[in-house]
């Protein structure tokens, strides 16, 4: 992405001799409004334009497709120059818009209730790429009319701590002022759980919140929803997750899926609030979405569960569910399928 890299931009600063108020400029004209083009930015002497204009372009990857729904939720497909593509979601709510990023071009997970699950992974996309997909983001909000994007969650196609490097750099330029300025406090991230990166993360010492995908309260049933588990089981993810409590001050969000039958009884809440019992952290309940194929369904006791949890002492929200209209929920993207 053009003005992303010190390196690349001090290359072009040198090349045409540009004083550093220049540089400015047109980091101004990029992330502060959003000009997707060199010959808009027209404070630029008219000759630096037109020959930014012919060498280079602000952004390598595009929008090939978007939808929208009644709720306001908009699906973005955006398509990278090898033919790459992934969903990003926006919703809007009261004052702001929430941004949902993919961090990978498919999962190697394969949780068994997710719709990005069965495709497999591709690829991870590099800090460049994540950058522009945020990019994209506020591009759209802006153009559309959508409130001001000011979250950020990356909760879309993926494993962000799977590809941890790129998703730590996208939170700094996402955080940076000369970048986004985004707070580091309006930033989430969601894991399945990979332990050795959870300390990593504790380590870089962020302000984000970090949610962990927990789906159930024993091994033997997450195995069956989350094959991460036999690799890293529940004791051991607690482990790491009090760890970076402890490293960050920063309260966990355990997100806890509803599904009939097979997660969400009386028994499961005692179970869960046990493994719990202690740790300054927060349920976040949230209802599954359909994905055809799969045998799960959404529960019908959320807010049973809610209240047999919150009389054991735990602190429990339930998420609203936005974009299922156009599989564009928790759970339903799935690589390019928006039409471009
Ligand atoms: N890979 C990360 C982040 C992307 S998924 C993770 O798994 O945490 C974001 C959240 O959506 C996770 O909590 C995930 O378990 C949840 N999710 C997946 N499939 C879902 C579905 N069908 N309905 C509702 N939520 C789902
Ligand atoms: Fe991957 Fe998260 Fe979907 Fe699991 S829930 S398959 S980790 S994107």
């Amino acid at each position: 992405m053009f003005a992303l890299d010190t390196d690349d931009f001090a290359h072009i600063v040198r090349e045409y001799d540009l004083a550093p108020f220049r540089l400015k400029q047109i980091r101004e004209w990029i992330f502060g409004k959003y000009a997707d083009d060199f010959r808009q930015m027209t404070n630029l002497p008219g000759a630096l334009r037109t020959e930014l204009a012919a060498r280079y372009q602000v952004t390598e990857s595009r929008i090939a497709a978007h939808r929208k729904t009644r709720d306001g939720t908009v699906k973005l497909l955006v398509r990278y120059p090898d033919g790459a593509a992934v969903e990003a979601v926006l919703m809007e709510y009261r004052n702001w818009t929430s941004a949902c990023l993919s961090t990978q071009v498919g999962c190697a997970m394969g949780c068994t209730f997710c719709a990005t699950g069965p495709l497999g992974f591709v690829r991870n996309l590099s800090w460049p790429e994540l950058a522009e997909e945020l990019w994209h983001c506020h591009w759209f909000a802006a153009r559309h009319g959508l409130k001001p994007l000011r979250n950020m969650v990356l909760m879309g196609i993926g494993e962000p701590l799977a590809n941890l490097d790129n998703v730590v750099k996208l939170v700094e330029t996402a955080s940076s002022p000369e970048f986004f300025n985004m707070g580091q406090r309006r930033i989430a991230i969601s894991t399945v759980g990979l332990i050795p990166e959870i300390y990593k993360l504790a380590r870089c010492k962020l302000a984000i919140t970090l949610a962990v995908s927990l789906h159930a309260p024993n091994d033997a049933l997450r195995n069956k929803l989350m094959p991460v588990t036999a690799r890293y089981p529940l004791q051991d993810l607690l482990d790491a997750c009090r760890n970076y409590t402890v490293m960050t001050g920063r309260r966990i969000t355990f997100e806890y899926l509803l599904i009939d039958g097979v997660n969400d009884s009386s028994e499961h809440a005692r179970e869960l609030a046990d493994l719990l019992k202690g740790f300054n952290c927060l349920v976040n309940l949230i209802q599954l979405n359909r994905v055809p194929g799969t045998a799960w369904r959404p529960s019908t006791r959320t807010d049973v569960f809610k209240k047999e949890l919150e009389q054991r002492g735990i602190n429990v929200t339930v998420r609203r569910s936005l974009g299922a209209e156009i599989d564009a929920a928790c759970g339903q993207l799935r690589r390019g399928t928006l039409q471009a």
